[in-house]
């Protein structure tokens, strides 16, 4: 395998990772066209929502052609299984195949087939868990596939998997120090709640734990957190983005942690929810799924209702995909400005790293049928040089939201009160 200067001889799960986009194009377009086939000849749901959608599957061969079908979310599933029970017609291979359902929240069941499921070792390859790591998985062993899928991806890196689950933090601190335990998988709430466990025992965790790894999804992970246990604690962090209906882990941080890189065994949209089209780079929207691997359970175009937008900008580890930026929020916290979603989270982010500023909001208005941002800001310190302020504020704002401000007003202390929305859409009352 052709090695990118700089990364590790053994960096790369697989060959997929390195695909240069020309030949991710023609890999993803063909795994497409199969998939959709298949889908369409054995899941009765899928073919419902084509013929609903005046669309035969030979008109779905690239990315650009999902644009045509709807996008089906977790509502529409749990509706669809409930009328057709119990897999709502998404079953795409017959019932004796089954290797094992899971069910998440609704309930929604899904069926799984076990040969599909090794690419989720890519991700925890990528966080350096190789052979000779014990690892805690956190995640819960039952209903849920979180559990027994990262446990199996685990095992397919060559590391030794406990299965210790959810809670107990007293017989977690005690196993991962019996068994020096170099990595962990669960959420970074939890970790931290096993440190400080671990700390109020009158241990030293530094010292008295073997613990070098933590592979994180489920939760925000805020970038101070990341800081203290990469810093204090000297664990190596790594994300991923997963999500339980369409099959698991879809996207995963390298180490240079800028952004996760998505999965070939997906193809992942960033879209308008509104009108389902594909959105560029930078540009904040819903991301939208299909499995192009998974013949059993066929979801085309799977609505997360997560928020988030992509870079196509290279990565120096040497993967080839596109990144994920982290994830914003979810679609009901979006608001829609001249055609970009602007998040509330993303928002926060940006203004909180402003020492100057104390409190901020931002008013969404309209102006002679036209969009209107407005910034309002209480400052900490009357005397600081405000145009100076307005102009960082403008740009840093345009380049991460990519809508630019209209108006920056600089408001008396107490103007905005100190519980708030941060965004204000008052186009709903006009
Ligand atoms: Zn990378």
């Amino acid at each position: 395998m052709a090695m990118k200067s700089g990364a590790r001889p053994d960096e790369f799960f697989d060959e997929l990772e390195i695909m240069p986009p020309e030949k991710r194009e023609t890999y993803l377009g063909q795994k497409l066209t199969e998939t959709v086939e298949h889908a369409y000849r054995h899941a009765p749901a899928v073919r419902a929502i084509f013929d609903k959608a005046g669309v035969t599957p030979s008109q779905i061969h690239t990315v650009k052609d999902l644009e045509k079908l709807p996008i089906t979310r977790k509502a529409d599933l749990m509706e669809l299984q409930k009328s057709n029970p119990p897999y709502g017609g998404f079953l795409a291979i017959p019932l004796e195949d089954i290797d094992r359902v899971f069910i998440s929240p609704g309930p929604v069941y899904e069926p799984i087939q076990h040969a599909g499921i090794k690419w989720f070792a890519k991700s925890f390859w990528a966080a350096g868990f190789r052979k000779g790591d014990v690892v805690i998985n956190s995640f819960t062993y039952h209903m849920s596939p979180a559990g027994i899928l990262f446990h199996e991806a685990l095992r397919d890196c060559g590391a030794t998997a406990i299965p210790m689950g959810t809670g107990n933090t007293d017989v977690q601190v005690k196993t991962m120090r019996d068994l020096k335990v170099t990595g962990f998988v669960g959420t970074p709430s939890f970790l931290m709640t096993i440190i400080k466990r671990a700390e109020e025992m009158g241990y030293n965790f530094q010292q008295d734990f073997a613990l070098q790894r933590a592979w994180f999804t489920g939760e925000m992970f805020p970038p101070s957190l990341r800081k203290t246990f990469e810093e204090d604690y000297r664990i190596n962090t790594a994300q991923a983005y997963a999500v339980t209906e369409p099959g698991g882990a879809l996207a995963y941080e390298c180490h240079h942690k800028s952004g996760m890189h998505l999965m070939d065994e997906y193809i992942t949209e960033v879209v308008d929810p509104e009108t389902g089209k594909q959105l560029g780079p930078g540009e904040a929207g819903e991301i939208v799924v299909t499995p192009v691997h998974n013949k059993v359970w066929c979801l085309i175009r799977f609505g997360t209702g997560d928020i988030s937008s992509y870079t196509t900008e290279p990565c120096p580890c040497g993967r080839t995909s596109s990144r994920l930026v982290a994830i914003l929020g979810r679609t009901g916290d979006a608001v829609k400005v001249r055609g970009m979603f602007v998040v509330a989270k993303q928002a926060e982010q940006l203004f909180s790293s402003f020492d100057q500023i104390s409190r901020f909001q931002v008013i969404v208005g309209r102006k002679m049928q036209r969009d209107e941002t407005t910034l309002k800001v209480e400052l900490k310190n009357e005397s600081i040089d405000r145009e100076k302020l307005a102009d960082d504020l403008s740009k840093k704002f345009q380049g991460m939201c990519l809508v630019r401000l209209d108006n920056i007003e600089f408001v008396p202390k107490g103007t905005i009160p100190e519980k708030h929305e941060i965004i204000v859409d008052q186009r709903k009352w006009e």
